[in-house]
């Protein structure tokens, strides 16, 4: 049977020093999103206009420009909007050189949608992402399931993480 670690989560909190705890018991079951982009290429984004002109704006773009670049233009809009897809992902999805990792290229203005979506332990997204990148499984209870060393892998990845000034968290 595999190595079990019981994980207490809140997407704001993730202290790992015994290795094992993720944080004080937190109820809402959130956990850390560990960037395996899974849920960027499983949906397609939904933008209003005020949310368009607003990250167009962020992005200094005319409005005309961003969406000619990056809504779909399959799904052609005037008060909504869908990002467009590129090879599978949405287009502002960025695989990381090296690591398990993707990169949001528009993080710090990313679209609502994006920023109300939580990670979780029982979202099959997030344990799909678990699974193909880390070999681990999450238990009925919410355990984390896996060899001593694939969870000493992930426990040391999500360190470098909480460390980094690479904020682009998907
Ligand atoms: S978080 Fe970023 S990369 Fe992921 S779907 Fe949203 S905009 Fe696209
Ligand atoms: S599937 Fe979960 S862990 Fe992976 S990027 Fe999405 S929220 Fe983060």
């Amino acid at each position: 049977m595999g190595n079990q670690i019981q994980l207490y989560h809140h997407a704001a909190t993730f202290g790992l020093s015994s290795g094992v705890q993720y944080s004080s018991a937190q109820e809402d079951q959130l956990f850390v999103c560990f960037r395996c982009g899974i849920c960027c290429n499983r949906y397609q984004v939904l933008l209003s206009l005020t949310e368009a002109c607003r990250i167009s704006g962020d992005l200094g773009l005319p409005l005309s420009v961003f969406l000619g670049r990056y809504a779909d233009q399959h799904w052609p809009g005037s008060e909504n909007f869908l990002l467009r897809r590129c090879n599978g992902a949405c287009v502002f999805l960025e695989n990381v050189e090296g690591g398990n990792m993707t990169r949001c290229l528009i993080h710090p203005f990313k679209p609502y949608a994006c920023r109300e979506w939580n990670p979780s332990l029982y979202r099959r997204q997030c344990q799909e992402g678990l699974i193909k990148y880390w070999g681990l499984t999450v238990s009925a209870s919410g355990q984390l399931e896996g060899s001593e060393q694939k969870l000493q892998d992930f426990n040391s990845f999500l360190e470098t993480l909480r460390f980094s000034d690479d904020l682009g968290g998907a």
